[in-house]
């Protein structure tokens, strides 16, 4: 143990507080961790994670999947794979994307252990100490996590009902520019956003684009919620757009289950060699028992009949929730996702949805705290509610405890 006291993460009851890399700091526990250790008691309504109702998807349709693939080809399923991921799963997630619009070929494909790691690898490839990263303010949260911890230095830029704002862009772009700041890519989750819930229009998609092709800045568009639309298909992808200068990040999280790790990325060539050597420096092979069953699954199942389903159970949530927010607190406001699993709730100014949590929790009821979206303290007004997991019952309950909350802080 060294006595470098560098900004690691720990405290000096650990013995080596001072040997840890200095991008370790980025990896502190949220101060609300502890609090959701309590909320996932079973009497509290948890509208606080994003985990997908898995319980919506036969688990027959998984055991039989699993059975063929271990009578069929047992032993590749048990052996290391490609790093660039399972050809024939490569190939049926092309049938994916074109839900998506997007053309690719099979080449394009890296499969990765979720496109959590997806994140991990970019950033990996391209973030050096200093260097900006720029994204929505909101962000998904565990991205933010990442990219702080390659050092580098997240540029919110604001967005209203319809996503991203592309004026907003253009004067951070230039501010950051004029600051001699070196930007590395826009990260953006254009689709049913997590947390804001918001859509970025074709119109946008289109002028983010050129803003970010005329800048010679690449945009890394991470989609897991596209096909858990509600009512009208949301507008096709960015990736649809443009080849060159667009990372594009999938997964069967949302419409399949998390628990598999399998998620994907559409890259440039030269990106996408860099990707898949950086996989297999991390994983050597993302999990071949996995993809494998994945792909027996889309080979045999009705998989678009299942996406579906998931639709209808999220869809009915969400419109249970809403009509809760509407009965309930009818002065405050919320965006109304077309999709995915989130809804951003804007309190009045002078609340602060962390001071409130530990009361919500005493409720009986937990959300997550709007700062946890930016990495400057923003959103303090703000709270995520998640709609995927909860019952209909449940999130009836859980808004009306939420309501007692938020009128006793504001003395109703
Ligand atoms: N990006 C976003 C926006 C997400 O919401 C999530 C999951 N909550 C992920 C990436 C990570 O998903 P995966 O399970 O594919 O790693």
């Amino acid at each position: 143990m060294n006595d470098n006291t560098r900004s690691g993460t720990g405290n000096n009851l650990d013995p080596w507080y001072g040997n840890y890399a200095a991008r370790a700091a980025g990896l502190a526990a949220s101060e609300v961790r502890a609090l959701f250790a309590v909320a996932s008691r079973p009497e509290v309504v948890s509208l606080a994670g994003g985990m997908p109702f898995v319980s919506g998807l036969p688990q027959d349709l998984v055991i039989d999947a699993m059975n063929r693939v271990m009578s069929n080809q047992g032993a590749a399923a048990l052996q290391y794979g490609s790093g660039q991921g399972v050809p024939a799963l490569r190939e049926q997630i092309l049938d994916v994307m074109a839900l998506e619009g997007i053309k690719a070929g099979v080449d394009d494909v890296v499969v990765t252990t979720g496109s959590q790691h997806a994140l991990e690898l970019v950033s990996k490839l391209f973030l050096d100490p200093g260097d900006v990263v720029l994204s929505e303010g909101p962000s998904y949260v565990t991205a933010v996590v990442i990219f702080k911890s390659y050092q580098a230095e997240i540029e919110h830029v604001p967005m209203d009902e319809h996503g991203l704002i592309p004026e907003a862009l253009r004067e951070h772009i230039n501010g950051l520019k004029r600051a001699g700041k070196r930007i590395k890519f826009l990260y953006t989750i254009p689709t049913f956003h997590n947390p804001a819930g918001v859509t970025l229009s074709w119109e946008r998609r289109v002028e983010i684009l050129e803003i970010c092709r005329s800048e010679g800045i690449l945009v890394l568009e991470d989609n897991p919620y596209g096909l858990l639309y509600f009512e009208e298909k949301p507008p096709a992808a960015i990736r649809s757009l443009e080849t060159d200068g667009v990372i594009y990040l999938g997964t069967f999280s949302k419409t399949l289950a998390p628990g598999f790790r399998v998620g994907w990325a559409l890259a440039p060539h030269a990106i996408r060699e860099k990707l898949i050597l950086a996989n297999e420096a991390a994983v050597l092979s993302p999990s071949s028992f996995s993809q494998m069953i994945i792909s027996q699954y889309l080979d045999t199942a009705d998989w678009k009949g299942q996406i579906d389903t998931f639709r209808g159970i999220y869809k009915e949530r969400k419109e249970t929730m809403l009509s809760a927010l509407t009965e309930y607190l009818p002065d405050l406001t919320w965006t109304n996702p077309n999709g995915g699993f989130y809804v951003w709730l804007t309190l009045p100014d002078y609340l602060d949805s962390k001071q409130m949590l530990p009361r919500a929790v005493t409720e009986l009821v937990a959300y997550t705290p709007g700062t946890a979206f930016f990495a400057d303290g923003q959103g303090r007004n703000n709270i995520r509610l998640s709609f995927c997991y909860p019952t209909p019952e449940q999130i009836k309950l859980g808004i009306r405890r939420l309501t007692s909350v938020i009128n006793a802080e504001r003395d109703l």
